[in-house]
Order: C-alpha cells, then sequence, then structure tokens
C-alpha cells in the first residue's frame, strides 16, 4: 500500500501542527501508525493522496449520514454560495432551519444555532445554570460532550466526591462542580439525586453513548433518569450530537419516547460544514440573549452556506423509508462481522443502532463503561490495521462508535465482510 504522499504531508505537518492534527484523534495515537490524508471523498468512499479508497465508516465522525459529497447538499451549497459566504444580519436559512429542527425533534420549541457540538454543549449548560440558579452538573462515564472545561472532569474516587480535572488547564474549581455517573446504573443516580438534587442545574447526556465505543441504554433507564431530574427539579440535557436525526429521524429521544428539557446537536445538522445547536422548550430558551439575560453569542453562527447543507441533508434523510435502509444495512454489517468473528474463533461482539455501532473483541453483552474497557484493544488495532490495508477505514480507536450511511450499499459491506474474514483470521 502507497502511503509516501500521506507519510509526507503528516512531517511537514508535525511541525507546524500540534501533533499534526487538528483533533486529536485523527492523528493514530490509539491504533498506532500514521493518519492517511484525504484527497476527497464520494458516497461510502475516502480517497487518498496516495490514491488509496477506503469503504469509510467514520463519515467524517457522523455528518456524512447521505454519503460523501452528494450531489443534493453540493449543488445547495454551490447555488447559496454564489450570493455570499455571510451577512452577520439575519438570513432565510436560518429560519426554516429553525422550523425543520422543530418539527422533527419537538422537544425544541425554540433553537439557537452554533457553530461545533462544543458550542452547542457549553452554551446548554450555561442556559441550565442561569435557568435553575445551580451550579452543579452531573455527566457520565465514558460520554464525551466536546472540550468544554466543565466536560473535561473525571470522577474523584466516589460518585459523590468532587470531579477532578482531566486536563491541565481546566481549574480544580470549576472541576468540583461536575459530577460523574456510571452509565446504565440506577441505583447510583437515584444514591446521588437524593443526597444533593436540590443542587443540580442540569444532568448531561448521551442517550446512546458513542464515545465510549457504542453502549446502549438499559431498558427504562433513560426514563429513570428523565423521573429524577422532574422530582429535583433539575434540566435533563440530551447531547444529541451524535444520535441526532441518525438513529430516527426525530433522534434518540424519539427512538426511547423521551422528553428532555434541552437537546443539543451537531454534525447531521450541518451536512459536513462546522455547525452545532442547542433547542428546548420555549420558556428555557427564551431566557438566552437578546430575549433574555443569558449570553450566547457567535459570528458565523447561522452561516448561510452551512445551513444550506445542513438542509439539504435533513430533506434526504426525510425520505421515507430512510432509517429503516440504514438499521436494515447496520444490521447486516455487525451479523456479517460476529458471524466472521466466529468463524476465526475471535472473541468479538457488535453493539448497534440504527446507522451507528460499536466492535468489541470480547463475548458480550456490553451496557457500561466497564464492559466497554474489557475489550481487547490490542486485537481492536490489529484489526483495525488489518482492515485499512483491504480498504476499509473503521474508526481509528477502540472507543469510537462507527457510522453506516445510506451510501454503504451491498457492495460495500461484501467488501467490507470479506476483508473481515481475513482480517479476524490474521488476528486470531
Ligand atoms: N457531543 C457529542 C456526543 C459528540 O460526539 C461530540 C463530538 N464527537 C461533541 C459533543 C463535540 O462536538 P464538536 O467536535 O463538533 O465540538
Amino acid at each position: 500500500m502507497k502511503t509516501d504522499r500521506s507519510h509526507e504531508l503528516f512531517t511537514r505537518a508535525l511541525e507546524l501542527i500540534p501533533g499534526g492534527v487538528n483533533s486529536p484523534v485523527r492523528a493514530f495515537k490509539s491504533v498506532g501508525g500514521e493518519p492517511f490524508f484525504a484527497q476527497r471523498a464520494e458516497g461510502a468512499y475516502l480517497y487518498d493522496v496516495d490514491g488509496n479508497r477506503y469503504v469509510d465508516y467514520v463519515g467524517s465522525w457522523g455528518p456524512m449520514i447521505a454519503g460523501h459529497a452528494h450531489p443534493h447538499v453540493l449543488e445547495a451549497v454551490a447555488r447559496t454560495m454564489r450570493d455570499g459566504l455571510s451577512f452577520g444580519v439575519p438570513n432565510p436559512l436560518e429560519v426554516t432551519m429553525a422550523e425543520t429542527i422543530a418539527r422533527l425533534v419537538p422537544s425544541c420549541e425554540m433553537v439557537r444555532m452554533v457553530n461545533s457540538g462544543t458550542e452547542a454543549t457549553l452554551s446548554a449548560i450555561r442556559l441550565a445554570r442561569g435557568a435553575t440558579g445551580r451550579a452543579r452538573i452531573v455527566k457520565f462515564e465514558g460520554c464525551y460532550h466536546g472540550h468544554g472545561d466543565s466536560f473535561l472532569v473525571k470522577a474523584g474516587s466516589g460518585v459523590m466526591t468532587l470531579g477532578l480535572p482531566n486536563s491541565p488547564g481546566v481549574p480544580a474549581a470549576l472541576a468540583d462542580l461536575t459530577l460523574t455517573l456510571p452509565y446504565n446504573d440506577f441505583d447510583a443516580a437515584t444514591r446521588l439525586f437524593e443526597e444533593i438534587g436540590q443542587e443540580i442545574a442540569a444532568l448531561i447526556i448521551e442517550p446512546i453513548v458513542g464515545n465510549a465505543n457504542c453502549i446502549l441504554p438499559r431498558e427504562g433507564y433513560l426514563q429513570h433518569l428523565r423521573a429524577l431530574c422532574t422530582k429535583h427539579g433539575a434540566l435533563l440535557i440530551f447531547d444529541e450530537v451524535m444520535t441526532g436525526f441518525r438513529v430516527a429521524l426525530g433522534g434518540a429521544q424519539a427512538r426511547y419516547g423521551i422528553t428532555p428539557d434541552l437537546s443539543t446537536f451537531g454534525k447531521i445538522i450541518g451536512g459536513g460544514m462546522p455547525v452545532g445547536a442547542y433547542g428546548g422548550r420555549r420558556e428555557l430558551m427564551q431566557q438566552i440573549a437578546p430575549a433574555g439575560p443569558i449570553y450566547q453569542a457567535g459570528t458565523l453562527s447561522g452561516n448561510p452556506v452551512a445551513m444550506a447543507a445542513g438542509l439539504a441533508t435533513l430533506d434526504l434523510i426525510q425520505a421515507p423509508g430512510f432509517h429503516d435502509g440504514l438499521e436494515r444495512r447496520t444490521h447486516a454489517l455487525c451479523e456479517g462481522l460476529e458471524a466472521a468473528a466466529r468463524e476465526a474463533g475471535v472473541a468479538f461482539c457488535t453493539t448497534r443502532a440504527p446507522g451507528m455501532f460499536g466492535l468489541y473483541f470480547r463475548e458480550g453483552p456490553v451496557e457500561t463503561f466497564e464492559d466497554a474497557k474489557a475489550s481487547d484493544t490490542a486485537r481492536f488495532n490489529r484489526f483495525f490495521h488489518a482492515m485499512l490495508r483491504r480498504g476499509v477505514y473503521l474508526a481509528p480507536s477502540a472507543f469510537e462508535a462507527g457510522f453506516v450511511s445510506s451510501a454503504h450499499g451491498d457492495a460495500e459491506i461484501a467488501h467490507t465482510l470479506a476483508a473481515a474474514r481475513e482480517a479476524f483470521a490474521e488476528v486470531a
């Protein structure tokens, strides 16, 4: 496999960009080796600067749910772009975007656009703190909500103990205010709320965890959290940056029938452009400036080209049967991988939601972050490279979910499974 041009680019990048990348996971640190540099992408495929082609199961980490460079999205971008790239005054597409999100996700009675998932989550917790007058937030082990200071926090020695900074530069005084619960543990959540429920501004959760590989909520778990928040006057925030518009048209909240107070989005709503959004109950959202006193702003927020790409993507996913198709493809992929692993005698299991999956080198089931951590990551890393050499690009970390798009057809899945049979034999 030719990698000269990627290697040359990475060498230059390392001189000037920390770690050679503009976002850490891209550096392949976890799987080892060097990243490849993309030349272009189309449908289910990524093409690198050395001419290699990969079936892509990362999809730019989620936005490319309709496949790369979809003509409908590119045309919308090209049309919009000719009228100018940014205005700094309101534009009609922002209104259409807010209407579209509110229609597809009814808990979002009002919406504010931002430029990334990180901005969405940190704005949502500012709103929660401002609206409740409380300071503490609760998050879950293994969940990722972007790189805001309040989220770069790990659990202290017990659930009730103060959070600890998970990165230099996060003040301990701020980390103190973030408590961390084990995902899918009913009792731990009950105990925490009984103890300090009246101090909690918000509980934020990835309703399906996509940042610890892929972990699904236990039956009734999200309902349990909804009830605890309601009882103790804390806001429930669903971080649907990954699951939004993917696991169902209305996101995980539609799939599980839960109404959060606030929701955060990103990825798909930008169709590949830098976008995030947060929304929720009208009475809460009305407290955001300039309607209310809680400040949040953005020079490029609601950018017309980004709105056009997002709206075109949202058009595509509203086609009848779109999510059923995603679910079928994801199921076929995961069943095929499990069968290939069994043939090779490799301990392996998958978790899955429509358009989203987890791969674990261990026997199932995987229901907690502890379960996820017990995957044989050294074996995953070898499998990752064995697949890459065969033209299949999986997420370059044992702790990231994979994504399937509507462009992953029978041919791509067949190619992936043929590669997997050889790769499992290689790592057996
Ligand atoms: N929340 C979740 C659930 C995410 O998966 C991510 C990014 N992968 C973020 C927030 C942060 O989004 P961004 O990288 O756009 O800042």
